[in-house]
């Protein structure tokens, strides 16, 4: 339901898939996830003929060899404090990122036991050039003042699929005969409106997602198979195919439930890192997102008094996420690729525009499993979500608004408007326009400071 995290709230620990593509571990540290999540990975990669790769849902085989392009770009400071205090903040085995001397030692595959060795740069002066096809701030040419974004590609990737998958996909809600509620559309809606303000800015404006459709070619049925043996490698040795109704509590126990998710989120945000990074080449990409609070039951949604805002930037890996050898391999890579430093301050910035125009006060995690606050305007944490971390360029994550808090529900079902309008007793946007604004109006903060405009 919700953006990316409160309905995992009110999900059962076995919901191992959910956590998967999330990171959102923090009610199952206890119980035997970790135990299914590894029978899992030998599930999908028995041994071969050579030391097997333990490789996550859907992943792709780490290629260590590209590091070799970072070799002396970052100091043992800089690596260090990456590691500790973004994203490895968990901890995790000593044998995965171990610093020793002037290197790093980062392990390939445990079984045959193969490292790679990083060279770290003897000082910021010696450091040489990280390789990336993604343009910072700072290397941007001189802009026009009204021309801010001059010269920066930025991708908007609007959360979820909306239409017709919305309920699939549990981003749906209705109250009584009202409109009903489909994340996806909402985030489209907001990409729409955002595009042309970023354009008038001076960007480049691409979308990952342009209609309310998958850019997957793959559907649930493609994955009925490997459902159906994770169901039985989780200890449901006997799947059923479907569900008895929607109510049911055992539906996440079915083929039909885990092939979907494999679908709307494992198979379609991996298509959707593909396009940005063999196709589209941004120098940003912004996720757009509604979060919520648990609803209950989609059809008599729960209306909550709660609203709040938060965004989020790759990192706060959990240890069980690195032992995953491609997990462990895209976290150095982007590490490496110095990313953090643009979209750190990029979300800092962003996160304070959104504030002053939505007047939301920060989101607060109910715990600190799964996330690390960083930056310094009290709304940005690190959290190890699939399209921050697959998305090879500074990815700013955007969580603004409850949508089933009893103000944006009004506001939502006020849809689209100019100017402002009356909604609850206050005068406001439109809702839509409210977060396309302040999201522009961040950016222009953002590389005006950095051009010196
Ligand atoms: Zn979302």
């Amino acid at each position: 339901m919700s953006a990316c995290h409160p309905e995992r709230s009110r999900r059962i620990p076995w919901n191992y898939l959910k956590a998967f593509a999330t990171g959102f571990l923090d009610f199952a540290r206890n119980d035997r996830f970790f135990v299914r999540r590894s029978f899992f990975v030998l599930l999908l990669f028995p041994p071969a003929l050579q030391a097997s790769e333990n490789i996550s849902v859907l992943g792709n085989k780490p290629r260590w060899d590209v590091l070799e392009h970072y070799q002396q770009t970052i100091t043992r400071d800089e690596f260090a404090h990456l590691i500790n205090d973004v994203y490895g903040t968990h901890g995790f085995a000593p044998d995965l990122v171990k610093i020793q001397g002037d290197t790093a030692r980062i392990l390939m595959n445990r079984d045959a036991q193969k490292f790679f060795t990083l060279r770290f740069a003897s000082g910021t002066k010696e450091q040489k050039r990280v390789p990336r096809l993604w343009k910072s701030a700072e290397s941007l040419p001189p802009a026009e003042r009204d021309k801010p974004l001059s010269g920066l590609q930025i991708a908007l990737d609007p959360g979820h699929l909306g239409g017709s998958w919305a309920k699939m996909e549990e981003r749906w809600f209705q109250v009584g005969d009202s409109k009903p509620v489909q994340e996806g559309d909402l985030t489209l809606r907001v990409a729409r409106l955002l595009a042309t303000r970023l354009r008038d800015l001076g960007a480049k404006v691409s979308f990952v997602r342009r209609i309310d459709e998958p850019i997957t070619g793959k559907r649930p049925d493609d994955f009925r198979e490997l459902a159906r043996k994770i169901l039985i490698k989780n200890g449901v040795p006997q799947p059923r195919t479907d569900v008895l109704d929607t109510t049911d509590p055992e539906k996440e126990h079915t083929i039909r439930w885990q092939s979907e998710i494999l679908f709307y989120r494992y198979s379609e945000i991996r298509r959707r890192a593909a396009l940005v990074n063999y196709k589209l080449h941004p120098d940003l990409v912004l996720c757009l997102h509604f979060n919520a609070e648990g609803w209950g039951n989609p059809n008599s949604p729960v209306l909550t008094d709660t609203n709040h805002l938060h965004l989020l930037v790759n990192g706060s890996y959990l240890a069980e996420e690195l032992e995953f050898d491609d997990e462990r391999f895209e976290m150095i890579r982007r590490l490496l690729s110095g990313a953090y430093d643009e979209e750190l301050p990029l979300a800092d910035t962003i996160a304070a525009a959104m504030a002053r125009e939505t007047r939301l006060p920060p989101y607060a995690y109910p715990t600190t499993n799964s996330t690390t606050k960083v930056g310094s305007s009290g709304y940005v944490y690190a959290r190890n979500l699939l399209a921050t971390r697959l998305y090879r360029c500074p990815v700013v994550y955007c969580e603004p608004y409850v949508m089933n808090s009893k103000d944006v529900f009004a506001r939502i079902q006020a849809g689209d408007y100019e100017g402002t309008r009356n909604i609850n007793g206050v005068e406001r946007k439109s809702i839509f326009r409210e977060y396309a604004d302040s999201v522009a109006d961040g950016l222009v903060d953002y590389y005006s400071k950095a051009r010196g405009l």
